[in-house]
Order: C-alpha cells, then sequence, then structure tokens
C-alpha cells in the first residue's frame, strides 16, 4: 500500500482526515492511503476541467455533504 502523491496538498483529506465517519474514514483508506489512489475521481475532475473539485467532493466522485454525484 502506499499513500496518494497528493495527500499532503489535497483538499479533501485536509478537511476530512481528522472525521470519524465511517465512510469518510473507508474512502480515505481505501483512496488516499490505499491502493485505488489511481482512481480517485478527484484527479479525473482535475485533469478534466483544469480546476480543483468542491473541498467535499468524496475520491469515489460522491459529495460528502450532500450525498449526491458531482457532475464534471
Ligand atoms: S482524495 Fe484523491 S487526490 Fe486527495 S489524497 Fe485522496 S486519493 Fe489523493
Amino acid at each position: 500500500m502506499s499513500d496518494c502523491e497528493k495527500l499532503a496538498t489535497c483538499a479533501f483529506h485536509k478537511k476530512y482526515e481528522s472525521i470519524a465517519a465511517s465512510t469518510i474514514k473507508r474512502m480515505i483508506d481505501m483512496y488516499c492511503t490505499g491502493d485505488n489512489s489511481e482512481k480517485c475521481l478527484r484527479k479525473q475532475f482535475i485533469e478534466k476541467t483544469g480546476e480543483d473539485p468542491p473541498v467535499s467532493m468524496m475520491p469515489n466522485g460522491i459529495d460528502a455533504e450532500s450525498g449526491r454525484k458531482v457532475d464534471f
């Protein structure tokens, strides 16, 4: 397992790393510090739009606040 190369600067990780909610923790374990960081939709958002995704957009593309998929 290796940490994502964006771990230190990622707004999502900074905001949510200390939140104990199981969904968030699972996302971080799966993507940010797990083996799936290359599948992170936040990275795809950046690649496609050239902009940073909403802070609350989880690596699976769902907004942690609204529960809705972030379109991009
Ligand atoms: S949310 Fe995505 S870009 Fe941010 S640290 Fe996790 S895997 Fe990396």
